[in-house]
């Protein structure tokens, strides 16, 4: 549900600028330090009763206790009163960039980048996990882009300390895995699921995911019979790439990659010779590891489809072909994209 919430002029020292969104707990402003002369993003979490204090720092907290390159960098955390109602407001930077579920409804999303924005992500994670906090609430608009265009995990609002027990599932539904939804508490293999989900929404650029179901038995069956989200792939993608994403959301947490390195480590491996993006229905252009240029076109002539594949603007005999049928013309269009990030 989103709810709003009146722009202040100002949260003590800052001046707000503009109202960015509304997440579980709080309201995100984005505002100006006047005596820094800094751009921040700003939490302002309400908190109506004094024993709800502690909770609200926490996310503060948490980024204090793991800062790192890929994680969003906390400046301050202190009280403020609203309205008349006491708020605890957290001062991160600002990452204008924003996030990169903002990027997925409005933009391609190559294999090559995918797949960097996880592996930073998933740095970010590991340290989170190596400084005993789980993050989960992993999504693409929990993943903001730093000005160098680098992954930062943020919005730990759902952090847990190990030692606490989670009674509860918070957290984004599409994104939890099958032991959740049983009742186990999650954990850093549910984090290393919940990542898999959003490189699998990445790659395959899903800007959404319903959650139609109306009681917990048909969500349960659908996530066990692997139908929710349907593992359903783009031609452009690799079989390669396709194994290691399945293992991260392997419904048996046992099978999954044991940790956010070794997930890391597995993407790493993958090599990407020539990343790939649609121009139109018929033409791809590509960008190889040496900034050669490559174009695939496909064209419908009166004998059937070509397909025409330029390297640096030139023919490549192999990779062209002529009078291909409705049927063949799809299928080798994206063999020649898929076998090159193989
Ligand atoms: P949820 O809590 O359900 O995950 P959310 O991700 O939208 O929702 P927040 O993380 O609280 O909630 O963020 C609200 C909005 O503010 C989002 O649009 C997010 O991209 C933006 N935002 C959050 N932190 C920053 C930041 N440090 N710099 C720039 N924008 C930010």
């Amino acid at each position: 549900m989103v709810s709003v919430m009146k722009k202040p002029d100002k949260i003590r020292k800052f001046d707000v600028v503009d109202f960015l969104g509304n997440g579980n707990f709080g309201f995100v402003f984005q505002a100006y330090d006047p005596l820094l002369k800094a751009d921040r993003a700003i939490k302002l979490i309400k908190v109506p009763k004094p024993e709800k204090f502690v909770e609200a720092v926490k996310e503060a907290q948490t980024l204090e206790a793991c800062r790192h390159k890929h994680i969003v960098d906390v400046k301050e955390v202190d009280v403020f009163v609203y309205e008349g109602t006491p708020c605890v407001y957290i001062a991160m930077e600002y990452l204008a960039k924003g996030s990169i579920q903002k990027h997925l409804e409005s933009r391609f999303i190559s294999i090559q980048d995918s797949l960097r924005i996880v592996s930073e992500a998933l740095l970010g994670l590991e340290h989170a996990h190596n400084s005993n906090v789980l993050h989960r609430d992993i999504k693409p608009g929990n993943i903001l882009f730093g000005d160098n265009g680098e992954a930062k995990l943020s919005d730990f609002g759902l952090a847990l300390d190990y030692h606490v027990d989670p009674s509860d599932t918070m957290g984004y539904r599409p994104h939890q895995p099958l032991e959740v939804i049983e009742g186990n508490p999650m954990d850093k293999l549910s984090d290393v699921y919940a990542m898999g989900i959003t490189l699998f929404r990445l790659i395959n650029n899903i800007p959404e995911v319903e959650f139609n179901f109306t009681t917990v038995d048909e969500w349960h069956a659908a996530v066990k019979a692997n139908k929710y989200p349907e593992r359903c792939y783009q031609p452009h993608i690799s079989r390669k790439i396709k194994t290691v994403i399945n293992k991260a959301i392997n419904n048996d947490p046992r099978k999954r990659f044991q940790s956010a390195s070794e997930f890391r480590q597995a993407l790493e491996k993958i090599g990407i010779p020539i990343d790939w993006r649609p121009i139109d229905d018929d033409s791809w252009v590509g960008t190889g590891i040496n900034g050669e240029s490559f174009e695939l076109q496909k064209q419908r002539k009166r004998n059937g489809w070509i397909i025409e594949y330029k390297k640096n603007g030139r023919k490549v005999k192999e990779n062209c072909y002529k009078e291909l049928s409705d049927s063949q013309v799809g299928l080798e269009f994206f063999k020649i994209i898929s076998s090159s990030n193989a």
